[in-house]
């Protein structure tokens, strides 16, 4: 059965158990040789020297490159969101200090650029150093190289991550990471089962953490962040746990300006989108809307500027709507029942006035 849990879908076919558990193969330590002896003319053992072996590339979870070591250039991003294509994707490791891939969805869905990949793991790793404890929950990046992904109208270039929000339970222990539709409070359940009460365990939000994930991400100098795709309520609740903290205004700002709800609602996970490097203008990458005037700035300091896509030439994708999600899933509780239609008060679009989301 091919995954149909995407960022389009609602997270309560997620619960179902709809995906199928990925695979992982872990790299395997290759033995390292470093020299030989050959036996001289004379009977004696003389050393003959031999190049010495490339260093063994640290093994990540999952295989692949570390890609905390690799250059910008390992990788570009061609075409848009929508319709691109990735080369040299590098595969976000299966687990690091503080995150994960998502054991839910096939490993070869968790390819990007170089410059996401990496400003993900850096991100998590920054949560994981200064309030460890919680595990943050990756989904969808793109494929290998690029281009189609079942269940995502983008997803295609390697600029697109879907990144759960930490969880903590009911008592404020850390939970495990999932896409669980969370209401204006910052609360959801994991219905698990939808067809039984019994197993259900409500959840909630972990603000510190999940705003200190984007701030870390806003504030990574090697990455242009473009758009954080996000339910409005949950964008007023991060915004309010920056204030809090008293967060650099800048920050918040920014904060403010690049998120976004979209046409379906992400309220059980954000969907990250980066611009298009300087790199990968040149070898062909296109960016859609909104391109900001300080994007514009730093690729003319670049001497670069942004390429709009050409005409589409694919049909848009069909998505599964939020009344097909419901279907599919199946018999489902009174509770289940009752949040879904509390639900439809958040899932209409969007939230119009703010000048980069309309
Ligand atoms: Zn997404």
């Amino acid at each position: 059965m091919q995954p149909r849990c995407a960022c389009s879908i609602l997270a309560l076919a997620l619960a179902t158990g709809a995906c199928k558990r990925g695979e992982g193969s872990p790299a395997a330590a290759e033995p390292a040789a470093t020299a030989t002896t050959t036996a001289a003319p004379t009977g004696e053992v003389a050393p003959t020297p031999v190049a010495a072996p490339e260093p063994a590339p640290p093994a990540v979870p999952g295989g692949g490159p570390d890609p905390l070591t690799l250059e910008a250039s390992y990788s570009a991003s061609i075409g848009s969101p929508n319709e691109g294509a990735l080369q040299g994707g590098v595969p976000l490791p299966l687990s690091g200090p503080g995150y994960r891939f998502t054991p839910r969805k096939k490993p070869e869905r968790r390819h990007g650029t170089v410059e996401l990949v990496a400003a993900l793991v850096r991100a998590a790793q920054h949560v994981h150093e200064t309030m460890p404890g919680n595990t943050l929950t990756f989904g969808d990046i793109s494929m290998p190289q690029g281009g189609e992904i079942a269940g995502h109208g983008s997803h295609r270039a390697g600029r697109d991550a879907d990144v759960m929000f930490y969880l903590l339970d009911a008592e404020g222990a850390p939970a495990e990471g999932k896409a669980i539709p969370l209401d204006p409070e910052g609360k959801g359940t994991d219905y698990k089962d939808l067809a039984v009460g019994e197993d259900d365990v409500p959840v909630q939000i972990d603000l510190p953490r999940t705003w200190a994930f984007v701030a870390a991400l806003l504030g990574d100098e090697t990455l242009q962040l473009q758009q954080i795709y996000i339910v409005e309520h949950l964008r007023t609740l991060l915004l309010a746990q920056a204030k809090r903290e008293k967060a650099p205004a800048e920050l918040v700002q920014r904060f403010a300006d690049v998120t976004c709800q979209p046409r379906f609602p992400h309220d059980d996970h954000m969907h990250i989108r980066v611009f298009c490097t300087p790199d990968d203008i040149a070898a062909g990458c296109n960016d859609v809307a909104p391109i900001y005037p300080w994007q514009r700035a730093f690729l003319k300091s670049h001497d670069s500027a942004p390429v709009a896509p050409p005409k589409r030439k694919t049909k848009r994708p069909k998505l599964t709507s939020v009344e097909e999600a419901r279907e599919k899933a199946g018999p489902m509780h009174e509770d289940v029942v009752a949040f879904l239609d509390r639900r439809k008060a958040w899932v209409k679009p969007p939230h119009p006035g703010r000048t980069w989301c309309r």
